[in-house]
């Protein structure tokens, strides 16, 4: 009986430990890796596209897209519509 009762302390103290090693690593691997993720994401640069009337580099987001093509500004898309 007394072997038993050693035998179950002996498997609660692995268990316990391995449990806390175990933790201790994953909560070391959080902080770790959101840190690196956070510190290596790159910030895509904004397209440059060409104006289709002045040939102006103008970024995608302050253009004008029409007829599938792309103007720098409302003027020039106009413009070129025009001709
Ligand atoms: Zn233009």
């Amino acid at each position: 009986m007394g072997k038993l009762v050693l035998i179950l302390i002996l498997v609660f103290v692995i268990a316990y430990a391995v449990r806390r090693a175990l933790g201790a690593r994953s909560r070391e691997d959080d902080s770790g890796s959101s840190g690196q993720r956070g510190g290596t994401q790159p910030s895509s640069p904004e397209r440059m596209l060409a104006c289709q009337h002045c040939n102006a580099m103008t970024p995608l987001s302050a253009g004008v897209v029409r007829g599938g093509r792309f103007y720098c500004t409302q003027a020039h898309a106009k413009k070129a519509q025009d001709v």
